[in-house]
């Protein structure tokens, strides 16, 4: 059995070493073959040198290096259309989710489940702001994306090859991994642990990036913001309509005209300003559309190392299957920008 371990990879220098201490440790532990896909998210550090160093002397480490940084969703979504396991495993390289877990996750995948998912008990090293906005996100992303979706499981997860070969024929531009999962409803199985501090380096996913996330994983899934604002719509024409007979009968009846000028603002502002949300709420769903009508390739490979020649054959993307290449953050001035087009990224919150 071949087990592949998928690692998306954005500027984590600082933590690889460390990963290649521990991780292919644990592994030698399964007594299965395994290897290791990362996928360098167009790093501006040294991660790709690196990873490409430890390629050169073992074969199970494979990298595929993006031409910029399209985003963990599509990183992981890379690692998929490649990975040639019989299970596939998503792991973060910062060490967040424990390698010690993959005996368990495995022991679960030979009992038949399709799918066996990390759930956080635990969050070390997190700031409270960071824990609550994540409690946030899984509430809201349960009652608007997919009930199914399991609160504190991220994308640390293992699949069976029936289900990646299911989630590889999603190929939508704003993707959700999670939510996805949860729409397949393949058989699952969840398992507890206890998420440790990231051991070194920063999260990839400030506030403002989560919120984004957590808006493409809403937009992505359901049509509830629409379907607020039209419930929101009637509620104010009801009301609207109530006042204007209270006006009528002030004016026909008791003849008391009032100058009425504060209340006109207020209405004014009131539906006004729910007039622009719903048209903005309306306008972004029409950009998505437009994205998704233009049919972008999903990601870019810029070159990859330790596959078989014809690995992978993605669909809705664009693959150079070179093993020589430059590598970006080497080139003098020259800036690498950071997903200006394609906001899909996804935290782990
Ligand atoms: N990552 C990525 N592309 C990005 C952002 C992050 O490939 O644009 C990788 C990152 O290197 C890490 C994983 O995705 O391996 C999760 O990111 P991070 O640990 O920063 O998220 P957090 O755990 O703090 O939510
Ligand atoms: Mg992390």
């Amino acid at each position: 059995m071949l087990l592949s371990v998928v690692i998306p990879v954005f500027n984590e220098e600082e933590v690889l070493p460390r990963l290649f201490e521990v991780l292919p440790e644990e592994l030698d532990k399964l007594g299965c073959d395994y290897e290791l896909v990362f996928v360098d998210d167009g790093s501006r550090d040294g991660s790709l040198s690196f990873l490409l160093s430890r390629a050169n002397h073992n074969p199970k480490v494979k990298v595929l290096a993006f031409s910029r940084n399209f985003g963990h969703q599509a990183a992981i979504t890379a690692g998929m259309d490649f990975a040639s396991g019989d299970a596939l495993v998503v792991m973060d390289a910062d060490l967040q989710d424990p390698p010690e877990l993959l005996a368990t996750m495995l022991a679960k995948f030979h009992e038949g489940y399709d799918i066996v998912s990390a759930q956080r008990i635990s969050r070390e090293g997190e700031s409270w702001f960071k824990r609550a906005t994540a409690d946030c996100f899984y509430g809201l992303m349960k009652r608007a994306v997919d009930e199914r979706l399991q609160a504190q499981v991220g994308d640390f997860r293992l699949f069976s090859r029936a289900a990646v070969e299911c989630l590889k024929s999603f190929r939508e531009q704003h993707r959700f991994m999670r939510g996805i999962v949860a729409w397949l409803g393949l058989k699952e199985a969840i398992v507890p642990f206890h998420r440790r501090a990231r051991f070194a380096g920063t999260t990839k996913y400030p506030a403002w990036k989560m919120m984004r996330f957590a808006w493409t994983a809403i937009s992505s899934f359901s049509a509830l913001p629409l379907k607020l604002s039209l419930y929101g719509g009637i509620v104010l024409i009801i009301l609207g309509l109530t006042y204007s007979a209270y006006v009528i009968f002030e004016n026909m009846i008791m003849k008391s005209t009032v100058p009425g000028w504060s209340s006109t603002i207020c209405l004014i502002l009131t539906f006004d300003g729910t007039i622009l949300i719903a048209v903005g709420l309306i306008g972004d769903y029409v950009a998505r559309i437009y994205e998704e009508i233009k049919g972008r390739p999903l990601y870019v490979i810029n070159g990859m190392r330790n596959f078989a020649p014809g690995a992978g054959k993605p669909e809705r993307a664009i693959c150079i299957p070179r093993d020589s290449w430059e590598i970006q953050s080497q080139i003098p001035n020259r800036i690498a920008h950071e997903n200006i087009d394609n906001p899909t990224q996804g935290p782990q919150s």
